[in-house]
C-alpha cells in the first residue's frame, strides 16, 4: 500500500499521519487473541505493573509470536514505512505490545522515541519511522497517544534529567508521574506545545499511525473509562542507519539485532494459514 505524495507530504510537515482502517476485523480479531495469548506467557520482554497482574508491555512480539512475526512484514506498514525512510529497505529496531486495560492508570510521560534509539542504542540519526496499530478503538475516553504536530524538527530534545530549572518541589511532584527514563520537563514541554500545539488522533480498530521518532509524544492514564486500549508499537529503521555498538546495548527485544533487511509478505497474510 503506497502512500500518496500528498500524505508523505503531511508527514514531513506533522511528523504523524493516520491510516484509517488499515487493517479489516478479522485481522484484528487474529492479533487481539495472540496479544491476549501472549499476555499468559512468560516472556523476557513482558513488564508487569506494581500491582503484580496487570501486563503494562510486551517487548519482542514479533520474537515470541508468528502473527505479530507476519505483521511486522505486512505489506500495509513496510510500503508505507519505506516510503517515509527514503525508499530505503527496513529492519525491526522494536515491536512492542502496548496494554492500556480499561480502568488502570497506565500512562506514557513526554518523550521522544529517537532519544532512546540515538542515545541508549546507538543510531546515528533519527531516520527511523514508529507504526502504531490499533487492536482495540482509540478514542477520547481511553487514553489516545498525545503528539505535538511539528516537533520533529526539533531533532533531539534533552529530557529533565538535563534540567533545572523547576523547584525541588515541583521535580519531586511531576516525577510522581515519570514513566519513561528520558521524559520532557514541564518548561520544555510548556514551551513546545505553544509552538505546536497537541493533537490525538483516533480511530477503529485497525487504524495504523504513523509518527517520527522525533516527534514529541506520550498519553495519559485510561482510568476513567471501559474501554481497552491494546496497540502494537513498531520501531523501523532503515538499513542505511545501522547503530554503531554501544557499550551497555539493550536486550534484543528492546534494540534489534538482526539488520537483514525485512521481507515483504503477501497481503493476507495476517489470515493465511500457510506458513
Ligand atoms: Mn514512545
Amino acid at each position: 500500500m503506497q502512500l500518496t505524495s500528498q500524505q508523505l507530504k503531511t508527514y514531513e510537515d506533522e511528523g504523524y499521519l493516520l491510516l484509517p482502517n488499515c487493517f479489516n476485523p478479522a485481522e484484528v480479531e487474529v492479533m487481539r487473541t495472540q496479544a491476549n495469548a501472549l499476555c499468559l506467557q512468560d516472556l523476557p520482554g513482558k513488564v508487569i505493573k506494581k500491582d503484580g497482574k496487570t501486563v503494562r508491555i510486551i517487548h519482542g512480539a514479533h520474537l515470541e509470536n508468528k502473527i505479530f512475526h507476519r505483521l511486522v512484514r505486512h505489506p500495509k506498514l513496510i510500503e508505507p514505512v519505506m516510503q517515509i525512510v527514503g525508499d530505503s529497505s527496513v529492519y525491526i529496531h522494536r515491536c512492542s505490545l502496548n496494554f492500556k486495560p480499561a480502568f488502570a492508570d497506565t500512562m506514557w510521560s513526554w518523550h521522544q522515541d529517537s532519544y532512546y534509539f540515538c542515545k541508549d542504542d546507538g543510531m546515528p540519526t533519527d531516520a527511523a519511522a514508529i507504526a502504531m496499530v490499533f487492536l482495540d478503538e482509540v478514542n477520547e475516553f481511553n487514553g489516545p497517544t498525545l503528539l505535538m504536530p511539528g516537533s520533529h524538527h526539533e531533532g533531539l530534545i534533552n529530557p529533565i534529567a538535563e534540567e533545572e530549572e523547576a523547584s525541588a518541589l515541583e521535580q519531586k511532584q511531576y516525577l510522581k508521574y515519570r514513566r519513561t527514563q528520558y521524559m520532557l520537563s514541564r518548561t520544555t514541554v510548556s514551551k513546545l506545545v505553544e509552538k505546536y500545539g497537541i493533537v490525538a488522533p483516533k480511530g477503529a480498530a485497525g487504524s495504523v499511525l504513523l509518527f517520527h521518532p522525533s516527534c514529541v509524544h506520550g498519553s495519559a492514564p485510561n482510568i476513567m473509562s471501559p474501554f481497552n486500549r491494546t496497540i502494537v508499537v513498531i520501531a523501523y529503521n532503515s538499513v542505511d542507519n545501522i547503530p554503531i555498538p554501544v557499550e551497555n546495548p539493550r536486550p534484543e527485544y528492546l534494540a534489534g539485532k538482526d539488520y537483514r533487511p525485512l521481507e515483504q509478505l503477501r497481503e493476507d497474510a495476517l489470515l493465511s494459514t500457510i506458513g
